[in-house]
C-alpha cells in the first residue's frame, strides 16, 4: 500500500475511508498554471480530498480536445506537492497505465466509454496486476449492470484491492433533461449487489450543466452515496472541454456548503426506538398486502374457472383499463402517483394472468 504522506498528512488509505470523499478538478488538464492554480483553490476549501484531471480525452467524435497526454503528468505531481491533494486520472490502456504510475497518480479511474469495453478493461486489469493502487471504475455509457460488473471483476481479479464505482448516468438518443440519464436505481441495485464497493456520484456528466449540478449531488447523498466527483476550472467558459458543466472552486465550495449531509445511522435511543416502531408498522402492513394479494390471486384463479368453463380468453383488454381508472382515480385522493399505480397494476394484472393461465390448462 502507498503510505507516502502527503503536505496535509493524508495517505491515500485514510482518503479512501473518509466519508463523503470529495475529488474535483478539471475535466481536462490544459496547462500547468490551470492544473496548479485549480488545485490550490480547491484545496483552500478545506474540503477536496482528490484532484482529478483527465489527461487523456477520450472524446466522441475526432477534432476536440483529446487531452494533454503524457506532458500533463509532472503539472499533477507539481500540484499535489504544493496543496497535499491527492491526484486521479483516467487511463484506457496499458500505456496509460504505467505513464499514471511513473508519475506517481494516487488513484486512477476507468471512464465509461472504456468499461464497456472488455478488451480495454482487461488490458487496464492486466496492466495493474501486481500495483496496490485504487481503481474507480464509471458506470458503461449503456445501462447494463453486467458490463458494469465485468469491468468490476476484472479489476478485482488482477489483485486490486480499493475499488470503487463511479455513477456518471447513462446516454440516450435525443435531448433529454440530462446529458446523461441517472437511472437511480441501476446504480442502487448495482450498490446492493456490491456493498463493499464504495459508489461515488458524478453530478457533472449527469447534469451537463452548471445549475442543476446541487439536485443530482443532494439526491446522491440522500441515498447514502460515498461521495462525489464533481468537475472544476478556474476558467469553467473557457474550458477545453465540458465547458458547460463547470464550476470554479469557489462555486463548489458553495455547492457543498449548500448540501444537506446525511448520517445513515445516528447512535440515539429514543431515535432507534421510534424508528424500530414505525418498521414494525411497515412489517405489518407488509403482511397485510400480501395476504390480501393472495386472497386477489384466489379470486383470479376462481374467475380462470369461468372463463375456462365458458372457452373466454384470459386477457381482456377492457377489463385491465376499467380497472385502471378505477385505480388512477382512487390512487390520487390517496396521494398515489399515476406511474406507481400503473407499475404496481401491471405487476398484479400479469400475475394474475398466470395464476389464470394454469388454471386454463390444468
Ligand atoms: C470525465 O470524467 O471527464 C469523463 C470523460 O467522464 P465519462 O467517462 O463519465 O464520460
Ligand atoms: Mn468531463
Amino acid at each position: 500500500m502507498n503510505t507516502t504522506a502527503t503536505k496535509e498528512n493524508k495517505t491515500i488509505d485514510q482518503v479512501w475511508a473518509k466519508r463523503p470523499l470529495i475529488i474535483s478538478g478539471p475535466c481536462s488538464a490544459e496547462t500547468e498554471e490551470q492544473v496548479i492554480e485549480t488545485a490550490k483553490q480547491l484545496a483552500q476549501t478545506g474540503k477536496v480530498d482528490v484532484l482529478r484531471a483527465g489527461i487523456w480525452k477520450p472524446r466522441t467524435r475526432p477534432g476536440n480536445f483529446e487531452g494533454i497526454g503524457t506532458k500533463g503528468l509532472p503539472w499533477l505531481q507539481q500540484a499535489k506537492k504544493q496543496t497535499g491533494l491527492l491526484t486521479a486520472v483516467e487511463v484506457a490502456s496499458a500505456k496509460q497505465v504505467q505513464d499514471a504510475l511513473h508519475f506517481d497518480v494516487d488513484i486512477v479511474w476507468i471512464g465509461a466509454r472504456t468499461t464497456v469495453n472488455p478488451f480495454s478493461v482487461q488490458e487496464v486489469a492486466d496492466a495493474l496486476r501486481g500495483v496496490d493502487i485504487p481503481v474507480l471504475i464509471k458506470n458503461p455509457i449503456n445501462p447494463d449492470l453486467e458490463l458494469w460488473t465485468g469491468a468490476v471483476e476484472r479489476v478485482a481479479k488482477a489483485g486490486i484491492k480499493n475499488i470503487g464505482l463511479i455513477h456518471r448516468g447513462f446516454s440516450s438518443y435525443g435531448n433529454t433533461e440530462f446529458r446523461n440519464a441517472p437511472m437511480w436505481h441501476l446504480a442502487i441495485e448495482m450498490k446492493r449487489r456490491n456493498p463493499g464497493l464504495m459508489m461515488i456520484n458524478d453530478p457533472s456528466h449527469i447534469c451537463g450543466r452548471r445549475d442543476t449540478l446541487i439536485h443530482v449531488a443532494q439526491k446522491a447523498i440522500d441515498l447514502d452515496y460515498d461521495g462525489l466527483i464533481i468537475e472544476s476550472h478556474i476558467d469553467p467558459d473557457n474550458a477545453w472541454s465540458d465547458a458547460k458543466q463547470q464550476v470554479t472552486p469557489t462555486q463548489l465550495n458553495e455547492l457543498l456548503d449548500m448540501i444537506i449531509w446525511r448520517k445513515e445511522d445516528i447512535n440515539s435511543e429514543e431515535y432507534h426506538n421510534a424508528l424500530d416502531q414505525l418498521r414494525n408498522k411497515i412489517n405489518h402492513l407488509d403482511d397485510e398486502l400480501m395476504q390480501i394479494l393472495g386472497q386477489r390471486m384466489l379470486v383470479a384463479e376462481q374467475i380462470g374457472k369461468y372463463k375456462k368453463e365458458n372457452n373466454i380468453t384470459v386477457l381482456q383488454t377492457n377489463r385491465y383499463n376499467e380497472i385502471l381508472e378505477r385505480a388512477y382515480i382512487k390512487g390520487e385522493l390517496l396521494g398515489l402517483s399515476k406511474e406507481f399505480i400503473t407499475k404496481y397494476f401491471d405487476a398484479v394484472h400479469i400475475e394474475s394472468i398466470n395464476h389464470q393461465t394454469k388454471v386454463l390448462n390444468s
